[in-house]
């Protein structure tokens, strides 16, 4: 039977709003901005039609930054103020940048802060300034495209980001005025692209070879989560040293010997590049160099030629496949299907051995230099809102940290924040009271140290716990989240086995600005929350004496001490009960010293008595055993 939709009388039903997001893929090479328009991922065009933006921004005197094709045209003949290939500096320091060294065409402000700044005829601009100049523009082109403002996006990072690379991706987002939904994994969104999250679990391989980049990824699904496995890759290998290698032919081929002239050798690089591109459909391509003014080469470079010369360059790719795959622990034969990413795997030969080395024709259906972009347009719909029913997030790290609050209010973290899901961690914790029976458990979500700070998740008790000393009982309180995002916890004493358990949702409801502002919080109250716990703590051993004199009070007091003795220690007990109100650590802790001097008699007094009573009524043969 077919159920018929009813509405009710005046009531018209509201067409569900659409969140306009969008997937960036902030390149080293090329960056793209792409959508989901009438349930299609496409990537978006300028107005002159071209998809790519090259990751360039030429940074002229009193002028706006330019920003791709218009910028890179400046690298021949002004390379200082052309900056390229800054993904390479995000989240980095100085000492990184040192590293690097000459491989970097740029002059560097000498400064005292962290950050590498470059020196421009503009100003001096920071590696997240030029990423965000690039994301401008595309957030630009996207809402010029759509006709509205971009309520979210998802921004992709390589899967060996770091927390200041990935921290530094979403500043520049930021500064561009982007809300950033998610940071996505290159490779993840790439398996994303290919709709491999609904396919058959298990291990997927993401080759991704750009212009001066190579990283390979071995992702595996499980409950339509991809866990990275293990990554790798070559940091200076791409398309560019394809580009380098043909333009050395032609030097050969055209006897300029070893050096040719700064102003040359680009218009090569340039050349061979073109070259190199035309040669991925023709089988041959004739060129022409103008050396110099009236002096000009010409020359035909084949396709058999192209794969010998890159040949070797390909084949170092295939190393760090190997060592991913070992990392990862995964035998060739269980890798069900390598995903091609990144503009170089276009190129016919790089296909050929890839597919070779893995045995299995690669994944190519998809355009490689725009699938990144793809991947990450679908998530950032589902993330916006915009697919109600795929209710599944696709979650790979644990934004933020997830603990529990222990004693005085202070939050104890279990699962650090950026951990790889799914995980399960366990810790150990023990009763604070003689005689303790039952444990409230406070599952709490954030960065601070003192649980006022955090979100509040859920709250759950353990029962029956057998009465012990304070501090005896073994209770295990184990955290997992699973491939869903799901957060189980459950806490188990571990001598009687007594188990007591919740679900929680911790993604929910939270959003990246909310995390973001929980993030820059921890760093703004870093030293606040270290006198805030230590006051804390303070106050939690002057409960726990209070309490334990107290019960020593009650049980000998009266037999073991004396009018006087007992009012010192009365006095001594209140002193410290109001310092125990107050904010001063130093009072607190000084109160419980005091208190800790006037109960010693009392306190030895009662050992001596403890071992009357053991030792009465028994037999000398009997003490030896003790
Ligand atoms: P990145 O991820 O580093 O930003 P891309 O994925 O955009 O880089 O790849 C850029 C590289 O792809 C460049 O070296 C470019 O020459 C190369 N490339 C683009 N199209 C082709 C093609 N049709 N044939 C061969 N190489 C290509
Ligand atoms: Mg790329």
């Amino acid at each position: 039977m077919a159920l018929l939709e009813l509405s009710e009388p005046g009531q018209t039903p509201r067409p569900h709003e659409r969140r306009v997001a969008a997937g960036i893929d902030l390149g080293t090479t090329n960056s793209l901005v792409a959508t989901v328009r009438s349930g299609v991922a496409e990537t978006l065009a300028d107005t002159q039609g071209r998809h790519l933006l090259p990751s360039v921004v030429y940074y002229a005197a009193a002028a706006a930054p330019s920003v791709g094709d218009d910028a890179k045209a400046h690298a021949v003949t002004d390379p200082f103020n052309t900056i390229a290939s800054v993904k390479r500096l995000m989240g980095r320091g100085v000492d990184d940048v040192k590293r690097l060294g000459n491989q970097l065409p740029y002059r560097f402000a000498a400064s005292e802060s962290a950050v590498p700044r470059i020196v421009t005829s503009a100003g001096v601009v920071s590696p997240v300034e030029v990423s965000a100049e690039i994301l401008k523009v595309l957030k630009q082109r996207a809402q010029a495209t759509l006709g509205a403002d971009l309520d979210g996006v998802v921004v992709t990072v390589p899967a060996y980001f770091d927390d200041a690379q990935r921290q530094a991706t979403k500043d520049a987002a930021r500064l561009a005025g982007l809300n950033v939904l998610r940071l996505l994994n290159e490779p993840t969104a790439a398996a994303v692209a290919y709709g491999l999250d609904h396919q058959a679990e298990g291990v997927y391989v993401v080759y991704d070879l750009g212009g001066g980049t190579f990283d390979v990824s071995v992702l595996r699904l499980h409950r339509g989560v991809f866990e990275v496995l293990a990554t790798g890759g070559d940091s200076a290998l791409g398309g560019d040293d394809m580009d380098h290698a043909i333009a050395e032919w032609i030097m050969r081929e055209a006897n300029i010997g070893d050096h040719a002239d700064p102003m040359l050798l680009r218009r090569l690089l340039r050349d061979a590049c073109q070259a190199k591109e035309r040669l991925t459909e023709a089988q041959q391509v004739a060129l022409e160099v103008e050396l110099a003014p009236q002096q000009v080469w010409q020359g035909t470079l084949t396709r058999s030629q192209l794969n010998a010369l890159i040949d070797p360059l390909i084949q170092r790719s295939l190393a760090p496949c190997r060592r991913a795959l070992r990392d990862a622990n995964i035998k060739l034969e269980e890798v069900r299907e390598v995903v091609m990413v990144g503009g170089s795997t276009r190129v016919p030969r790089v296909r050929e051995r890839v597919g070779q080395f893995f045995a299995r024709p690669p994944l190519v259906d998809i355009d490689p230099d725009k699938v990144v972009a793809l991947g990450a347009a679908i998530q950032a719909d589902v993330l916006a809102g915009n697919k109600p029913d795929t209710d599944m997030l696709l979650l790979d790290v644990n934004p933020l940290s997830l603990g529990i609050e222990t004693m005085g209010g202070l939050a104890e973290k279990i699962i650090p924040r950026n951990t790889t899901l799914p995980v399960s961690r366990g810790q150990d914790f023990t009763t604070y009271k003689d005689g303790q029976t039952a444990l409230s458990i406070h599952v709490v979500q954030g960065e601070r140290d003192l649980v006022s700070g955090c979100r509040s998740l859920a709250r759950f008790e353990l029962h029956g716990i057998p009465p012990m000393a304070a501090g005896a009982a073994r209770i295990r309180i184990l955290f997992q989240v699973d491939a869903d995002g799901l957060l189980s916890v459950s806490a188990k004493e571990q001598t009687t086995g007594t188990e007591s358990s919740i679900q929680v949702k911790p993604s929910y409801g939270l959003t990246d600005n909310e995390i973001e502002t929980m993030l820059l919080d921890s760093i703004d109250h870093a030293t606040d929350d270290v006198a805030a716990r230590q006051l804390r703590e303070q106050q939690v051993d002057a409960d726990r004496l209070l309490d334990a004199v107290g019960v020593a009070l009650r049980a000998d007091g009266d037999a073991l001490l004396d009018k006087t003795e007992r009012a010192a220690i009365d006095a001594a007990m209140q002193s410290l009960r109001s310092a125990r109100e107050g904010q001063d650590e130093r009072a607190i802790k000084n109160a419980i010293a005091a208190l800790d001097t006037t109960t010693a008699e009392f306190a030895s007094r009662r050992m001596n008595e403890g071992i009357r009573k053991a030792l009465t009524g028994r037999r000398i043969s009997e003490l030896k055993d003790i």
